[in-house]
């Protein structure tokens, strides 16, 4: 049993404000076997017991992907889990980064007016003390809310966290000014910052499409969370298609539509999602199909289309889609290992599959994300499972990663190739590149082109730019890493090309080839562990360095 130090004031006030809440909704509480705690004592609460940091990560963020496939109360529910998980490992090993974590859960949640929001809005407050703020501007927002809270058992919550922090009262003239604030609040209603309800129309270029073929949709997939969401609607032929807003309005909430011209459709009428979007509805359009997605609340959106089989991929974001690259912090990756399940990847002469080394590497790394840079780490298989390319970019969307690694092993039927290349999403000239594009896509190599183009347009240029400062730090990393043991490693640098996988991904992303499976000797090496670790450690050593090498 690990005995916790308190190791500042701001920690001891904030262990001190959590432990009631710990104790309520712990979802690990049923673990517990011998540990008792009092409300209040400062002591840690349920079965921390021996549980390295790196669990509790692991535990946080399966309880946010949950989450992000739940709505209402049970999504609720569960990332408020995941915030106390996130809190308990801060109490635990007092890095910071968790109780920022847990602040950023907490917010995520919809405030309406529940008790449960209220627990949520408390806690979120309480752990800013834990991220530094003074207890007294602590003290000072808490009686704010307190007085403009109306619900009772509310109000009994805020008054157990002032009690808390009495010692840091401010002088009764201020509180007074403070009630009057709460009055003047209480007259002005809140002025909701929504996203703008554009009914911009985009028609973009489809390059070697025969458009007077009629075009059937055989598929619309939804991938669904609090808040973001994919769809995917698989259409026969490539074809034009418009995209439209409209206002929530006559019973209605918030709609997106595309119009997809000359399409028709088969038993496809609705489709019942959750989270965000709540349903996607494929009925007659003008001259056409109209796909209706019908939304909890206003988004950002962006309608792109992939060639080969032609679909067009619409996300969706209650976030700006800048928000993931103006932050200068890296909180959040996911590591992508490349196919799984049914799709073996590359197959080296010694019979090593790629699918297997992209998975040990993520494994690899993922703990030391965790420990050594304090970056939560999703993957998007943990095991050897197949996951749709689509799908992937969709996962780290929901996860609000703010990077995203897809890992790969290279292939050439000239085995003689062989070296380290990172690709970025980005119109390329480069055939070389669009071959490997081509291959991880299972596209023609004019596929992997016609993507490239047409996302570098729509694509904006701090994402871009993002991209291609990790690619590079991941080469330099690579390059020191793996020269440690072997002296002939070949850096084949940054690349670009169309690769599926990163299309629409919210956040930088690349797409690694650690090394050529298909040659004799570096499928050698990516049979021995220690190789494999090399690997891992380049991802982990440029996560370190990224930061440092981002803008303002
Ligand atoms: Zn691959």
């Amino acid at each position: 049993m690990r005995r916790l130090v308190p190791n500042s004031m701001s920690q001891i006030v904030a262990m001190a404000m959590i432990s009631p809440l710990l104790i309520a909704c712990s979802p690990w509480s049923k673990q517990s076997t011998t540990q008792k705690s009092g409300v209040g004592q400062l002591v840690v609460p349920l079965a921390l017991g021996d549980k390295t940091r790196s669990e509790y990560v692991a535990e946080a963020d399966r309880l946010a992907l949950n989450a992000s496939k739940q709505q209402g109360q049970a999504a609720h529910e569960l990332y408020k889990q995941a915030a106390v998980v996130r809190q308990q490992a801060f109490i635990q090993f007092g890095k910071q980064v968790d109780a920022l974590e847990a602040v950023e859960l907490l917010q995520s949640l919809p405030a309406d007016n529940t008790s449960e929001s209220c627990d949520a809005t408390v806690l979120a407050l309480e752990l800013q003390v834990a991220l530094g703020k003074d207890p007294v501007a602590q003290y000072r927002d808490l009686f704010l809310l307190r007085e403009r809270t109306t619900d009772p058992t509310c109000r009994q919550r805020l008054s157990r966290a002032l009690a808390v922090l009495s010692a840091f009262q401010p002088p009764a003239q201020e509180l007074t000014k403070i009630r009057d604030q709460a009055r003047v609040l209480a007259k002005t209603q809140p002025s909701a910052t929504e996203p703008p309800h554009d009914s911009m129309v985009v028609t973009p270029d489809i390059l070697r499409a025969n458009l007077d073929q009629p075009a059937k949709i055989t598929k619309v997939e939804p991938f669904a969370a609090e808040r973001t969401a994919r769809v995917v609607v698989h259409v026969t032929h490539p074809t034009r298609f418009r995209i439209g807003t409209l206002q929530a309005g006559d019973g209605q909430g918030p709609r997106l539509f595309v119009d997809i011209d000359r399409a028709s459709y088969e038993h496809l009428e609705t489709v019942q999602s959750k989270g965000l979007l709540q349903r996607v509805r494929v009925g007659k359009g003008d001259g056409g199909a109209r796909v209706v997605l019908d939304l909890a609340q206003p988004t950002f959106h962006r309608v792109f289309y992939l060639p080969e089989p032609f679909r067009l991929v619409i996300d969706l974001s209650l976030d700006a889609p800048e928000s993931r690259t103006q932050s200068r912090k890296l909180r959040r990756l996911v590591l992508d290992p490349g196919h799984g399940g049914h799709d073996p990847g590359a197959v080296g002469p010694n019979g090593l599959q790629e699918k297997d080394v992209a998975l040990d590497i993520a494994h690899r790394a993922a703990p030391l994300l965790a420990r050594e840079v304090s970056v939560s780490t999703l993957l998007t298989r943990d095991i050897d499972v197949f996951v749709p390319l689509d799908e992937r970019a969709a996962r780290a969307n929901a996860f609000h990663a703010d990077l995203f690694v897809s890992i790969h092993l290279n292939s050439n039927p000239d085995h003689a190739s062989r070296g380290v290349m990172t690709f970025v999403l980005d119109a390329s000239h480069d055939a070389a590149a669009s071959k490997v594009a081509a291959r991880e896509n299972a596209s023609s190599e004019a596929a992997a082109v016609e993507l490239a183009n047409a996302l570098s347009r729509v694509d904006s240029v701090a994402r871009r730019e993002s991209s291609e400062l990790f690619a590079s730090l991941l080469q330099r990393a690579a390059g020191a890493s793996l020269r440690q043991r072997y002296d002939d490693v070949l850096d084949s640098g940054v690349r670009k090309a169309g690769f599926y996988v990163l299309a629409g991904a919210a956040m930088p992303s690349v797409l690694f080839e650690g090394s050529f499976i298909s040659n004799p000797i570096e499928a050698d090496r990516l049979n021995q562990a220690d190789y494999r670790q090399l690997l891992a450690d380049s991802i982990v050593n440029a996560v370190r360095a990224y930061p440092e090498g981002l803008s303002e």
